[in-house]
Formats: C-alpha cells, sequence, structure tokens
C-alpha cells in the first residue's frame, strides 16, 4: 500500500484511493478544503488537505497545499459534527423502525452501517450501559466519537442515534445529555420494588398503602385499548402493582420533567422496566404507560420485561406461543399510547424475531449489543487459532469473577476443552451457547489484563488483529446483524 501523502496532490484526479489506504466513502469536501480517512502505519488519520478546518495535528504542506494530519480523538471528533452534521447523531425513535446496535470495542461501526444501507430501519450506533463502559474502560465520549468516525469514513448521511443505555440516576442523564447523546433509556430497576410481587396475600395486605385516587381509578374498571382488547385488574393484582411501581413513576417523572419538559435536551426518552426477574405483565404496563401519560411524560419506547429468559449472545429461552400471546397485548398497549415496544437484549434472539416485527406491526426498536463482540472473537478464531486458545483458557478462570454482572446458564464443563479440538472445530465453538456466553461476558478481564511489566495480556494484539482483517469483520457483522433484520421483517407489514 502506497502512503497516503502520496495521494493528496492527486486528490482531484482519478487516482484510486483504496490503493493509498484512504477509505474512498470518506472523501468529503467543504468549501475548499478535503477531509478523508486513511490508514497509515500507527492506525487511522483523519486529514484536511486545504485551509485549516480546526483539526488537531500534524500540520505539513505538501505542493503548496496546507495539510493536517490528526488522530481520531475527541477533539476531531467534535470538528467533524460541528462540519458534517450528519456525523453527529439526531433523535432516530420516531422512525417505524429502529436498531440499536452497540459496539463494546469501537470498531464495529462500519460493518453495522452496511446493513442499514440495506434495510430501511434507522440504527442507534452508540448504545452503552454504564456497566459496560466500566468493564471496557471507555467513555460516553468514546463510544459518540467512534460511531461519528465510522459515519464519516462510510459517508452514511441516513443519520443515527446515540442511545446512553440503562442510566440510572439524574446525574448518568446529564452526562449523557449534555455530550449530545439523542436518547436516554431510563433504567428505573433500583426503583422497582419487587418484593411485593412475590408476597403472600396476608403480607401484601399489611404492608399496602392505600392510594384512594388511584383506586376509584383503576378497581372494577375496564379499559378498552381497542383491537377487542380490555385490561382490569383484580384487587390483589392492584395493590402488588401499585406497590411495585409507584417508585417507577415518581423517578421517571421526575427525570423526565428535569431534563426534558423545558426542552433544554433534544431527545428521544426510553422507560427500561425490564432489569427484573419477574415479567411485565400486560396489565401493568398499561397502568405504567396510563400513569406516566397522565403525569405528561412522553416517551418514545417501552421496555417491558417479557417473558421467558433474554440471556445474553444466546437465543429466546421459553415458549413462543406464549411469548406471541402477551406480546399482542402489549404491543396493543403501545399503539394504544403511541409509542414503540424496544426489545433490549436481542442479540441473537431468532427464535422470536418474526413475532416481534409482525405482532408489533413493522414498529419497534430492538437492542443488541454483545453479539457483534462474539464476531470480533470468531474472527480471531478463524484468523489466529493459537491465540484464541489463550483467550480462551484464560477466559475459563475468569468466568467465576464475572457471573455477578450477568444473569446467564452457562455450564463451563459443557465446553469441550480446547486441545482436544481441531482450528475448524475451534470457529464452531461460536455456534454453542456455553462457550459463546463464556466468551461473551468475559470481555473486562479479557481486555484489562495486564502483565508484571503494566502491558496489556491480549487487548493491543487483539486490536491489531482485528485491524488487519477489518473487511472480513465488516463482512461478519453483515451477515449476522443482517440475518437479525432479515427476521424482523419478514413479516411486518409496513
Ligand atoms: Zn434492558
Amino acid at each position: 500500500m502506497k502512503d497516503f501523502k502520496e495521494f493528496i496532490p492527486l486528490l482531484h484526479s482519478k487516482a484510486d484511493p483504496v490503493s493509498y489506504g484512504v477509505y474512498p466513502l470518506s472523501v468529503h469536501t467543504i468549501k475548499k478544503t478535503t477531509l478523508f480517512i486513511a490508514k497509515s502505519k500507527e492506525g487511522k488519520v483523519i486529514v484536511s488537505a486545504g485551509p485549516s478546518v480546526n483539526l488537531v495535528g500534524e500540520k505539513i504542506v505538501i505542493e503548496g497545499t496546507e495539510v493536517v494530519i490528526g488522530e481520531l480523538n475527541h477533539e476531531n471528533a467534535k470538528v467533524l459534527r460541528a462540519l458534517f452534521p450528519f456525523t453527529a447523531p439526531k433523535k432516530v425513535l420516531s422512525a417505524a423502525r429502529t436498531i440499536g446496535v452497540g459496539d463494546r470495542l469501537g470498531i464495529a461501526g462500519p460493518g453495522h452501517i452496511r446493513v442499514f444501507e440495506k434495510y430501511d430501519a434507522y440504527p442507534v450506533l452508540a448504545q452503552q450501559s454504564v456497566r459496560e463502559l466500566t468493564l471496557t474502560n471507555r467513555t460516553f465520549e468514546d463510544v459518540l466519537d467512534a460511531a461519528t468516525f465510522a459515519v464519516f469514513q462510510e459517508g452514511y448521511k441516513k443519520g443515527y442515534g446515540a442511545d446512553g443505555d440503562h442510566l440510572k440516576t439524574e446525574k448518568e442523564v446529564e452526562t449523557a445529555l449534555s455530550l449530545g447523546f439523542s436518547m436516554i433509556t431510563l433504567d428505573c430497576s433500583e426503583h422497582m420494588h419487587n418484593e411485593f410481587e412475590l408476597m403472600n396475600k396476608d403480607e401484601l395486605d399489611r404492608t399496602y398503602i392505600r392510594f384512594d385516587e388511584l383506586e376509584q381509578k383503576y378497581l372494577n374498571k375496564d379499559f378498552d385499548i381497542g383491537e377487542g382488547l380490555t385490561v382490569s385488574f383484580s384487587e390483589e393484582e392492584f395493590k402488588r402493582m401499585v406497590m411495585t411501581y409507584k417508585d417507577v413513576l415518581e423517578f421517571a417523572s421526575f427525570i423526565y420533567d428535569k431534563f426534558f419538559i423545558t426542552g433544554s435536551y433534544d431527545a428521544d426518552f426510553e422507560i427500561s422496566i425490564d432489569e427484573t426477574s419477574t415479567p411485565t405483565t400486560p396489565a401493568e404496563h398499561f397502568f405504567i404507560a396510563n400513569e406516566l401519560i397522565a403525569r405528561k411524560v412522553k416517551f418514545a419506547t417501552l421496555a417491558p420485561r417479557f417473558c421467558g429468559e433474554f440471556q445474553k449472545g444466546v437465543d429466546y429461552i421459553g415458549d413462543t406461543d406464549q411469548f406471541e400471546r402477551e406480546l399482542k397485548v402489549h404491543a396493543a398497549i403501545a399503539r394504544h399510547f403511541s409509542y414503540k415496544l424496544s426489545l433490549h437484549s436481542g442479540s441473537d434472539k431468532f427464535r422470536i424475531f418474526e413475532i416481534f416485527g409482525r405482532i408489533t406491526r413493522g414498529n419497534f426498536h430492538v437492542k443488541t449489543a454483545g453479539t457483534n463482540y462474539l464476531e470480533a472473537m470468531k474472527l480471531v478464531a478463524m484468523k489466529d487459532p493459537a491465540f484464541y486458545r489463550k483467550i480462551h483458557a484464560f477466559a475459563l478462570t475468569a468466568f467465576d469473577e464475572v457471573t455477578k454482572y450477568y444473569h446467564v446458564t452457562t455450564d463451563i464443563t459443557r465446553i469441550p476443552p480446547v486441545d482436544t479440538l481441531d482450528d475448524q472445530q475451534l470457529v464452531k465453538l461460536f455456534e454453542h451457547n456455553d462457550s459463546r456466553q463464556l466468551i461473551h461476558i468475559t470481555y473486562g478481564p479479557i481486555l484489562n489484563k495486564k502483565d508484571e511489566n503494566g502491558s496489556f495480556v491480549f487487548k493491543d494484539a487483539l486490536y491489531a488483529l482485528w485491524n488487519t482483517y477489518e473487511q472480513l469483520y465488516s463482512e461478519l457483522l453483515f451477515r449476522h446483524i443482517g440475518r437479525h433484520l432479515h427476521q424482523l421483517y419478514r413479516h411486518c407489514q409496513n
């Protein structure tokens, strides 16, 4: 590959940018300055050729043209967002179909974007929970910047969203919004009193606090939600529900009033009540939505806890008929109030995607995250089996420590010892639930492990490998995330 600097004098000729390491779709001209992303020996760089646009980096003059060669860092991402509005996130949830594609490693953007050129869904390219940020030592800025550079590199102009995912506190919401995130997913789990769901009736009666107004509003009433469906509440059900969710309503309306009502931040609001072990009943879903709307809270999406299990990186576990029956009511409630259902932990849930697309009539938000990390690790097994074997052995030792963050039913004794497998069989490990989950949840230890000199044991070599095979990684993601969308779109009507 030739040095990209040789390409600069040829910018306006018919020179082939690829042979100079320049990403051809990244070439953009504004006024008299041309910018592009190129691969240099030291990694990717952002280059401007022409009068300064304030990129930060090394300044040189090539055949009379002023050139700046900068790193893909936060300052330069901000420059791009100011110059090219398509590189900044925007509100996308009002579109019929939206898909969150978290990118733990900051390298999946180009592959994800290719999927959204094929389907009409809008992507939420930046989507990271605080837990994942902590475990990967990344910040909200890093996540947003990675998305900005990816859309610039791919010349993707349709628009994308950025989701401050599973935020639990006022402070976290404020941080994400002030950085320009276009969506906030408010995780209400810490305000949910699940103990009331499990309590026996006597205890419930003893601890129940009377809410006269709510009793009058809900008891002995039928609520017509259209489509021939009604919702009603028994007294016991009502008591459990009020006690479980009353603080959720307070918290969500407090956050809404503080950040959204004044219009000072222009972002989509998602209510998430999915991080709990008890499925949200349709009656509870109706109650929460109805009460939030009564409190004038506007939200674009709501994530109930659906029945069955949504474990990380593996298919849906549970009864798909029951899922479909309950989803019909959840979807009718969402249509009744005009918001979309949001499906979390949507990586690899192939057994239910067709149902979800069909029953929501093609109006949905689906979040995927860790599956792109699994594709990246599969790439390691494909291209450097010896290295993969070392990582796998280390992951087994780190497994116990990480199960406190994730609910999984992984049985690592079912994973065949890697020294008994040939290189082809190694790649096949990514078809088995136990090994998928092992690799899926040990990303924190794998990426953070250091040797006695303080150098990363795996991280730098992993990124070098992903960089070498970036086209193949994009191809794997295009196929894998593409399979998700293919199923979701199979029978969705609009
Ligand atoms: Zn969730």
